[in-house]
């Protein structure tokens, strides 16, 4: 089955930039065969008798869809549960203990729920590091998500055993859901893992052959803590463990030395950076400006629902952006361009899919939203990517296709029965709170 999206204004955020005023997008079944203007289209697309599915993209942008890089899916269940609180007192006080209740099953729906908030908010692929990781699996491949999941890990404990387990399982699910579901090994952070278990993580790394996906640096008394206890910065301490031979993705990175920026850059560390949930915990001004300068790609995450609310990154967006600028007291820092790259093609890096997602090029996977740019917000007409970062909405995400399928066609969810998952959230909240 191949599908023509036309008559639509395209940022390809292909390496060149490629952007198209009125083309074309053509894919066939999951790929992209296509970008560009209507008159260069492949000349065997009429000769071809299979029928072409044709979708009119008049006043609509099309943008690689959005990844976001670090979150927590099963999270939304704590949405607006514990606000104005800082980082260790929110985790002890009330989000751990209400964890202790959750049960296998339930997470599936309050991953649905986070799926259909991100696909609405023009999402297509996010990285997450939970417990009962193959209840996301599920609902990954039902909603038609595309997603890097991660078991979150801690210890040693009397509990490592079991997550080991947890690991293996969700393993079986890797590339299934037509290849849409992927996996890394996600030891939570430094005051969470002990040295040998830092260790132990990277060699089950090595054994899945993948990445790892971690918290680092993010609170000013994690980074004290740890220099107390190793001498060291969590940075260097990763380092100094071989944790930064494998890929690593480090969500935060709020508080970094120069020599952390230097050692992240000399081993390809990737951080992601989640500015709304910093803010709200009050955990600090991550140095972006400084990390893209060295050459470190920063991806964008919304972190969980518990601590930023949503799920979306047009909001982490601008707020990078804007947040950039303020701290630095440098209006030129962080522009709209770099934002929109953080959110689609470095996103698609700090997941290891680059060669997959995070532009719209022949050869890469059919991961596309449509916006819909009519809104007053965005007249009169400018720059697409300055209106999208500092005008845009999630709502103005008209149709989201992941994979070469249609998961929202004009704002309506064609995989999720949204009535549905609020029935089942409304239970879980029920049993647990
Ligand atoms: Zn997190």
């Amino acid at each position: 089955m191949r599908t023509l999206i036309k008559n639509v204004e395209i940022v390809t955020m292909d390496s060149d930039n490629h952007y198209y005023p009125s083309g074309v997008i053509l894919f066939s079944g999951d790929t992209i065969e296509y970008v560009g203007i209507e008159q260069n289209l492949p000349a065997n697309l009429n000769e071809n008798t299979e029928k072409v599915k044709e979708i009119d993209g008049r006043g609509m942008l099309a943008l690689p869809g959005f990844v976001n890089a670090h979150t927590h899916s099963a999270m939304t269940i704590f949405r607006g549960y514990a606000d104005n609180l800082p980082l260790w007192e929110w985790l002890t006080t009330r989000i751990w203990p209400l964890e202790e209740k959750l049960q296998p099953g339930y997470t599936y729906w309050l991953s649905m729920l986070a799926a259909a908030e991100m696909i609405s908010a023009g999402v297509t692929a996010f990285s997450d590091m939970y417990m009962f990781m193959t209840d996301t699996a599920k609902a990954v491949e039902d909603s038609g998500m595309r997603a890097v999941l991660a078991r979150g890990l801690m210890g040693p404990d009397d509990q490592s055993e079991q997550r080991h387990k947890e690991v293996e399982e969700l393993a079986e699910w890797r590339y299934r859901a037509e290849g849409r579901i992927h996996m890394m090994i996600s030891p939570h952070a430094v005051y969470t893992c002990s040295p040998e278990y830092l260790k132990t993580c990277r060699k089950l790394a090595e054994k899945y052959q993948t990445g790892i996906h971690i918290h680092m640096s993010e609170t000013a008394k994690e980074v004290a803590d740890c220099v107390r206890e190793y001498g060291k910065t969590p940075v260097r301490h990763l380092y100094d463990l071989g944790i930064f031979e494998l890929p690593v993705a480090a969500a935060h990175c709020v508080h970094l030395t120069d020599d952390d920026m230097d050692l992240m850059a000399e081993n390809h560390v990737k951080a992601i950076h989640c500015p709304s949930s910093n803010m709200k915990l009050a955990s600090g001004f991550a140095p972006v400006d400084k990390m893209i300068e060295r050459g470190i790609t920063v991806a964008l995450g919304s972190d969980g629902a518990a601590s930023s609310n949503n799920l979306s990154i047009f909001k982490e967006m601008s707020l990078a952006s804007l947040i950039a600028k303020g701290y630095t007291g440098n209006a030129t820092a962080l522009s709209a361009e770099t934002a929109v790259k953080m959110a689609t093609i470095m996103g698609a890096k700090a997941l290891m899919l680059q060669d997959e997602i995070g532009s719209l090029e022949p050869g890469k996977k059919a991961d596309i939203q449509l916006i819909d740019m009519s809104g007053p917000h965005y007249y009169p007409k400018e720059d697409p990517l300055v209106h999208l970062v500092y005008s845009g909405y999630s709502g103005d995400v008209d149709t989201v296709i992941i994979n070469g399928k249609i998961v929202m066609e004009h704002r309506k969810l064609t995989t999720i029965d949204l009535e549905q998952v609020y029935r089942e959230v409304d239970n879980v909240a029920r049993k647990i709170k």
